[in-house]
């Protein structure tokens, strides 16, 4: 059935191949973004599409349409940006949350939320499972991201609990893919960006710390995936790449695959730099039927194909 549906962040990264999915699904899609870190380059593909509309918003401000399903993905997601005006970024998450939930509660429109790995914080129990409460640091350089997505959650279970809101809440691990900002500050963007150029390749730390990375079309279908699912199925649900790499096993990797000559430059890893993280995909494996389908390697082949075409 054809949906009119909401996208924050859609000019983003992630969102901008989830309006892909949307628009070619035959839906209305209304991709609302304040280019901060997207831009309109990443859905230029749409805009001839009769059921897409692009619109200039903050979300931190309330929004009046009608809608049936919102993604809510709209804040900045590199630790480089989101520490840029990190009071910002907890506004995003938190005044952002509460507008998209007014909005869901006055149209009755579904809601999802684009949470992360971080509620974790540099997590004492691996893999992660989603009910592990986690262990960040409040008052550190990721707080405004990671408390501001923790409070988000805590907003979409009380509306859940408190108005019956229709909500889900997706926790996204490590996602990469075509898209991402050339200077975004991630380490997948970063180390292919660098590896193409022939520039050093940024090592935080010894490079033991450890990440799991979804490609973006896999993480795509998950999140869509959960917005369809039977209303019992709210979340939190973990969503991402269980093939856990070590940060150099990942800078090995892109050299191998670039052929480039780029040294490794070792760097201070940054405060509160989790040390491992893994999702436990079991939830989103036996309630959506869902789990990745691409191995680093192609994801990787086909990120560095982009690069080398953007750069
Ligand atoms: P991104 O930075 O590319 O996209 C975020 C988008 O939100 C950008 O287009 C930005 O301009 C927009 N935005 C920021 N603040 C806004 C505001 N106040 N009002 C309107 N638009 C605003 O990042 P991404 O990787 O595409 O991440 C999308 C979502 O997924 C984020 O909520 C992020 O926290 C979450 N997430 C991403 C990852 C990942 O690895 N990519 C992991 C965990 C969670
Ligand atoms: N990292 C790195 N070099 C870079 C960028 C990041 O070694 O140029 C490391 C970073 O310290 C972290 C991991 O790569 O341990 C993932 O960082 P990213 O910023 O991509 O995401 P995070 O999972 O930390 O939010």
């Amino acid at each position: 059935m054809k949906k009119r549906i909401l996208i924050t962040g859609g000019a983003g990264f992630i969102g901008s191949h989830l309006c892909d999915r949307l628009v070619a699904a035959g839906h209305e899609v209304l991709c609302v973004d304040n280019y901060f870190t997207g831009s309109k380059s990443n859905v230029f593909g749409l805009m001839d599409a009769e059921n897409f509309e692009l619109m200039r918003h903050d979300i931190t401000f309330p929004l009046y349409i009608e809608v049936d399903e919102i993604f809510n993905l709209a804040c900045p997601a590199s630790p480089l940006h989101y520490q840029h005006d990190p009071v910002q970024t907890t506004k995003t998450s938190v005044h952002g949350a509460i507008n998209m939930l007014g909005l869901a509660k006055r149209t009755g429109a579904k809601i999802l939320q684009a949470s992360t790995s971080e509620v974790y914080g540099d997590p004492q129990v691996h893999p992660q499972t989603e009910d592990y409460w986690g262990n960040v640091n409040p008052i550190g350089p990721r707080g405004c991201y990671d408390e501001g997505k923790r409070c988000a959650e805590t907003l979409f279970f009380d509306f859940h609990r408190q108005h019956g809101i229709n909500i889900r809440v997706a926790r996204i691990f490590n996602t990469y893919g075509p898209r991402m900002h050339p200077n975004d500050g991630r380490v997948v963007s970063n180390f292919i960006v660098q590896a193409l150029k022939g520039e050093p390749i940024t090592l935080y730390g010894d490079g033991s710390q450890t990440r799991s990375f979804c490609y973006v079309d896999d993480l795509v279908s998950g999140l869509i995936t959960l917005m369809e699912a039977p209303n019992d199925v709210i979340g939190p649900i973990n969503l991402g790449n269980p093939a856990e790499f070590t940060i150099d096993e990942l800078a090995q990797q892109v050299i191998t695959m670039t052929g480039s000559s780029s040294p490794i430059e070792t760097h201070k890893l940054p405060q509160d730099d989790p040390m491992q993280r893994c999702p436990d995909i079991g939830r989103a494996k036996t309630l959506l039927d869902w789990q990745p389908a691409i191995p680093l390697e192609d994801g990787l082949r086909r990120t560095i194909d982009y690069f080398a075409r953007v750069i």
